[in-house]
């Protein structure tokens, strides 16, 4: 009779994390529940870092910007139907602004589900992300585990960036198998965002549109920052002489101090220039569709486009010379031809937006160095763009109306990948979840400048700052409600519908869970406490009382607001 051989068994848990591990990635983002509170356990002992956050949506965010700042996909997970849903919108969010992240939810039974019969946490989750994501999959099987990550890896960094849902039945985890046929199923992702190179006539093409052209721009979206090409473009914007224009999150690849930067000019450049390269920036809504009154005389304007995906092409007017493939590849292709024989771009040109610059700025300035209180946000901000001058690797998230238009012209960034907001869809929200994954992932101290209004959506993350003991400062831009403080209700019975309880203290919020809280009322205040608060790394929020009457409904984009043109009696 042959001796009894123990077998070794591994499960759907163990197979989840070491498919993870073996594709490199080091941090989940989740709220734990059913049925994946063991995964999340199993997980951080088996040395992956989980960060448990408060609302799934938070945590959803944090995996959507990890994604931007690595290339890899940020990894979120959810429980069942609730809280699948509120990682749900982070991963719509996402994949709207091209970021690779992977949602991991945890379901219920599948024969159950589909059946209609009531399970716990019912919902047919597949089917929900589908039209809101990237890619969906579902794995029902513990030896199609290994398959089921590589695809979802592949499907959120390849081609254009997006977000990827990845279903996980509850009864999965607990299926076993043998232990080596388990290791032998794992497959790890073999160059999963390959090089995408530009074909030669399309360079060709474009080359000569750009030599041909009097008034060049290059606009740099946030393709261009998560391409991670730095050099690339920096070379090219400076052999080239071309003026550029960064989008939000594309600020810092040059620094915004750059004598080239048309940052100050925009209107103009926009305006004025004759061929326009798009790196890596769409001509959505955030570009006025590159028509209209923003790009001057209907026809003045001719597009060269580089876009990892060709369905953007034409998306909105006419591209000229359509330039698909990654950024690095394109960039480098485009830089062989800036040689010798290539002329600088007239300095007319050159000269008309350094000196609309230089008027824009210095009509600026008075503003941002009043010591006034109550302050307002150019007097607020004034102070901030010191902070970050001082420290240029600290990384800023900033979202709000005013607070987030006026920081993002005002507060100057000189290093890639810096700054962090509300992206494509202008959401609001993404305060916390962007700051927790930019300290998790970099190491590097975070200002987060929010307005009263939109830290409301992500504040109780500041529990989950503080648990972690990440090197975040906030700071809250207070003028006690969304846009300004000011409504009333005209019936006297409650308080207007855009207002906040009046002369709130948010640090005492931070403060209920042992971070520093600091309120401040001027200018100089606010400098020292950020200084102070970002040089100690602790967690630390500012409440920085700015005055009610600052600020304009909607910021920039008020006239997206409808207009009822009748007057009740
Ligand atoms: P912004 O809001 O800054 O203008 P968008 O999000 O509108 O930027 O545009 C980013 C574009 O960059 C998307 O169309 C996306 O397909 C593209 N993109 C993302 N990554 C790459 C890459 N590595 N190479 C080329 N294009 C990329
Ligand atoms: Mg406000």
């Amino acid at each position: 009779e042959a001796p009894e051989v123990e077998q070794e068994l591994t499960d759907g848990f163990h197979l989840v994390i070491d498919a993870l591990k073996l594709n490199g990635i080091e941090t989940i983002y989740g709220v734990p529940g059913i049925p994946i509170t063991d995964l999340g356990r199993m997980a951080q002992a088996e040395g992956i870092r989980v960060i448990s956050f408060r609302h799934e949506q938070n945590a959803g965010n944090a995996a959507a910007i990890a994604g931007f700042l690595t290339k890899k996909p940020g990894v979120c997970l959810t429980v069942s139907a609730p809280g699948f849903l509120n990682g749900l919108t982070a991963l719509a969010n996402a994949t709207t602004n091209c970021f690779p992240m992977i949602l991991i939810s945890g379901s219920s039974e599948r024969e159950i589900v589909d059946l209609q019969q009531g399970d716990y946490e019912e919902m047919d989750q597949l089917a929900i992300a589908k039209p809101l994501c990237k890619a969906a999959f579902r794995v029902l099987h513990a030896a199609d585990i290994g398959i089921g990550v590589a695809r979802a890896i592949r499907a959120a960094v390849s081609g254009r960036p997006g977000g990827v849902y990845l279903d996980l039945p509850a009864k999965l985890f607990s299926q076993v198998m043998d232990a080596a046929a388990g290791e032998k199923s794992l497959v790890k992702v073999i160059d999963p965002a390959p090089e995408q190179i530009p074909s030669p006539a399309a360079v060709d093409r474009a080359v000569a549109l750009l030599k041909g052209a009097k008034r060049p721009l290059i606009v740099l979206g946030k393709g261009a920052a998560y391409a991670q090409a730095d050099d690339a473009i920096r070379a090219l914007v400076e052999k080239s002489g071309i003026p550029f224009l960064p989008m939000s999150m594309a600020k810092g690849l040059l620094p915004d101090t750059h004598p080239q930067s048309a940052g100050a000019a925009r209107s103009t450049a926009l305006k004025d220039s004759d061929v326009v390269v798009l790196l890596g920036a769409r001509l959505n809504w955030l570009l006025s569709h590159g028509k209209g009154k923003t790009w001057g005389e209907p026809g003045s304007k001719q597009f060269i486009q580089v876009d990892i995906e060709p369905k953007e092409m034409d998306s909105n007017v006419e591209i000229a010379a359509p330039l698909v493939g990654d950024i690095g590849s394109v960039v480098n292709a485009l830089l062989e031809r800036i040689d010798a024989g290539w002329q600088a771009p007239p300095s007319d040109w050159v000269e008309s937006i350094r000196s609309k610059k230089e008027a824009n700025i210095a009509k600026m300035a008075p503003k941002l160095l009043k010591n006034s209180s109550p302050m307002d946000f150019h007097s607020a901000l004034g102070s901030l763009k010191k902070v970050i001058a001082e420290r240029p690797d600290a990384i800023l998230v900033n979202e709000g109306a005013n607070t987030l238009d006026l920081a993002r012209g005002i507060i100057d960034m000189y290093q890639p990948r810096k700054r962090l907001d509300v992206g494509t869809w202008g959401v609001m929200g993404i305060g916390m979840g962007f700051a927790v994954a930019a300290a998790v992932e970099t190491g590097k101290p975070v200002l987060a400048v929010e307005g009263d209004s939109a830290f409301g959506f992500s504040g109780m993350e500041v529990e989950t700052i503080c648990r972690y003991e990440l090197p975040v400062t906030i700071v809250i831009f207070n003028n006690n409600g969304i846009y300004r403080g000011l409504d009333t209700d005209p019936t006297g019975r409650d308080p207007g519908t855009t207002v906040f309880v009046k002369g709130a203290r948010y640090d005492k919020m931070m403060e209920a869970f042992g971070g520093v809280g600091v309120n401040v009322t001027t200018p100089d205040e606010l400098y020292k406490a950020v200084s102070a608060a970002m040089d100690s790394g602790k967690p630390t929020l500012i409440n920085a009382e700015i005055d009610p009457a600052a600020g304009s409904e909607s910021g920039n984009i008020g006239s997206l607001n409808p207009q009822s043109v009748v007057v009740r009696k």
